[in-house]
């Protein structure tokens, strides 16, 4: 299948899962994942309409950016060292996975002299995995509190990555928990921060995201195949 078929079906799948659920489906923006995905295919489903990508590398971003151009907006979905933030405000249209104050401080202190105002969602480790980023539940509004004091970056919601299950049913809970806390820190109004954006759901899990409320799906393989 090509990619704008692949898109094509996911696109219908979005809009079913949406519908089943209330929702309309422009509430649900797609983001495919292009990380190990030659620029070609990527700008094959630029071509198809899709409109936001996700990268997980720093590095192998900008040479796609460049290659790909036009009006497509690149979010940032993977771990970032502080290190790389200086490059990662240049590159980014918004940062998904923010989890610690120190990274908060250093992308503010470069979104700084740009004159941005960074769009950044925080990354939130359910199930406190080692292996993954996130801030623990627990510590999440305190972080958010902390971070909204930054002139230059703007809080547009929460993203989370469960662990992986073949069954996208145990994956259900978190979402539904990770649209919990977002409504618990919407209810505490702190200024400057809006809880507008819920990153959940890959190819495996994105109906049932949608179905809890998704309104970021991060989607790599069903849209561009198997990574190596
Ligand atoms: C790779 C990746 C995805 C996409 O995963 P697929 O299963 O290929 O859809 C989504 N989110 C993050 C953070 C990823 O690293």
């Amino acid at each position: 299948m090509s990619v704008a078929e692949n898109l094509a079906r996911v696109r219908e799948q979005v809009a079913d899962a949406a519908i089943r659920s209330n929702r309309s489906p422009e509430s649900v923006k797609l983001v495919g994942v292009t990380k190990t995905v030659e620029v070609e295919r990527i700008k094959e489903a630029v071509s198809a309409g899709l409109q936001i990508l996700g990268e997980n590398y720093v590095q192998e971003a900008q040479n796609k950016i460049e290659q790909v151009g036009g009006q497509t907006s690149w979010h940032f979905i993977g771990r970032l060292q502080s290190n790389k933030a200086k490059y990662a405000v240049k590159l980014f249209d918004l940062i998904q996975t923010v989890d610690t104050l120190k990274l908060a401080t250093e992308l503010n202190r470069r979104a700084q002299p740009l004159g941005r105002v960074l769009p950044i969602i925080i990354q939130v480790n359910l199930a406190g995995e080692a292996s993954k980023g996130g801030v623990h539940p627990a510590k999440c509004i305190q972080l958010i509190r902390e971070i909204s004091e930054f002139t230059n970056l703007q809080i547009r919601g929460l993203m989370t990555m469960p662990p992986f299950f073949n069954d996208p049913e145990r994956a259900r809970p978190h979402f539904r928990r990770l649209r919990e806390l977002s409504q618990e820190i919407a209810e505490a109004q702190l200024p400057d921060v809006e809880m507008h954006e819920l990153s959940m759901g890959m190819s495996g899990d994105f109906e049932a995201a949608i179905e809890e409320g998704a309104t970021l799906i991060r989607v790599g393989t069903a849209i561009f195949g198997e990574r190596p």
